[in-house]
């Protein structure tokens, strides 16, 4: 039995100098830490001035992108992905993704991300770099047929689903139509078919820019949520991602469908400008999820830093500064994601699966340690993390990635 000692804070609360007992996969008891003598542990980690989390949920990423990070800042989303982005991807081939997905991933887990969600090209790739750092994934190949992009065929996404279900403990397939402008109502309804069959998980871009919105609008008549509606998408299997321009009977829809948004406040912020109603999409009850999006819009894989600005933006957003609290985008990166991908995690909690950061705390940026949410959020940043546990297993601590026995130096040679 594995043992963390620290101050435990999750989204219900501090549980102040207390142990996590950790065995096998799952978080065995949480007890006060002078009752640690009376268990069999035998290894301990942390002690004085640490912070124990749940492990951070990236619940949208493209982390091979992390490969054009700097290029095409400062222009507008459609710009950026006809000029920029499509014509570096249709060059991508499987080696590279490969490569650029394990440094992706590593810069996620060593920033606190525990589990990532990931919609990309070369799926077979990114998951294969997923289970060599450990990270839980869930992981869908991104499928269009309205844009000419033969990496993004449906018929990958489909056979990567098929190939990739039920194969690993960590790795979880899911169906990635790219975006509601870029696929068919044809290949929309085979997903949702497979979708309801093998009740599997539907990751999708929604409204992300304006020209998304008046294409949908041109070529259906409907609105994009409406369009995700039709298709019967709209249930608790979808995952969709940014909203940024969901009018209000779209915000309606979607609260009341049981699917979740994942909000990416920096990358949306950064490519158009804008924040997305989530205020309005929380307080109607949807679902909501953070996430970093990827290291070209981002440009960090960094959820610590995702937290603080989702707080803030949504303050500019609604002109006030009581929404987002601390406490709402702690829940949307633990619980909320957790709920979205379907898993036991997001609490330091009895019987919760064992996904665990430990944060180095002795820093000047957590004085006075007079309110640890406060500090974690407003305060803290990615480096401050020290250990990340998946699944029960140490797979990094202090710059080094245990499973795939490198250290963040080694990744210079890669
Ligand atoms: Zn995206």
């Amino acid at each position: 039995m594995k043992a963390l000692i620290g101050n435990a804070l999750d989204a219900r609360g501090l549980k102040s100098n207390i142990a996590v007992l950790i065995e096998k996969n799952k978080i065995h008891e949480v007890i006060p830490r002078d009752r640690l003598k009376d268990y069999d542990v035998d290894e301990v980690f942390g002690g004085d001035g640490y912070l124990i989390i749940p492990g951070l949920i990236n619940a949208h990423t493209h982390v091979a992108m992390t490969k054009f990070r700097g290029l095409g800042d400062d222009m507008a989303l459609d710009r950026w992905l006809n000029e920029v982005i499509w014509p570096m991807e249709k060059e991508w081939t499987g080696e590279e993704v490969y490569k650029w997905a394990l440094i992706g991933i590593a810069e996620a887990i060593a920033n606190g991300s525990t589990t990532i969600n990931d919609h990309y090209f070369f799926a077979e790739e990114i998951a294969k770099a997923a289970q060599k750092l450990g990270v839980r994934a869930f992981i869908g190949q991104t499928m269009m047929d309205l844009v000419d992009m033969p990496i993004a065929e449906p018929e990958k996404g489909f056979k990567f689903f098929k190939k990739w279900s039920g194969k690993d403990e960590l790795v979880t397939a899911t169906l990635a139509p790219h975006a509601t402008d870029t696929c068919s109502k044809d290949l929309l309804n085979d997903v949702e078919e497979l979708s309801e069959k093998k009740d599997a998980l539907v990751h999708i871009h929604v409204s992300q820019s304006r020209e998304e919105v008046k294409r949908v609008k041109e070529r259906e008549g409907l609105l994009p949520v409406e369009y995700l509606k039709e298709a019967e998408l709209l249930n608790e299997r979808l995952i969709g991602v940014h909203g940024v321009y969901l009018t209000e009977r779209e915000v309606g829809l979607y609260a009341k469908s049981g699917a979740t948004l994942v909000h990416c406040p920096i990358s949306l912020a950064k490519l158009e400008g804008s924040i997305a109603p989530i205020i309005s999409l929380w307080e109607k009850g949807a679902n909501i999820a953070l996430g970093n999006d990827c290291a070209v819009s981002n440009n960090a894989m960094d959820m610590i830093l995702e937290m603080k600005f989702a707080a803030i933006l949504n303050k500019v957003k609604t002109e006030n500064p009581t929404k987002a609290t601390a406490k709402d985008v702690f829940y949307w990166t633990t619980l909320g994601g957790a709920r979205a991908l379907r898993l036991n995690t997001g609490l330091v909690e009895k019987g919760y699966l064992a996904d665990l950061v430990l944060i180095n705390a002795k820093k000047l940026h957590f004085l006075p340690e007079t309110n640890f949410l406060s500090h974690l959020v407003y305060s803290a940043r990615g480096s401050d993390v020290e250990k990340v546990f998946v699944n029960g297993e140490l797979i990094y601590n202090e710059g080094y990635f245990l499973k795939l026995k490198m250290s963040i130096e080694d990744f210079y040679a890669l």
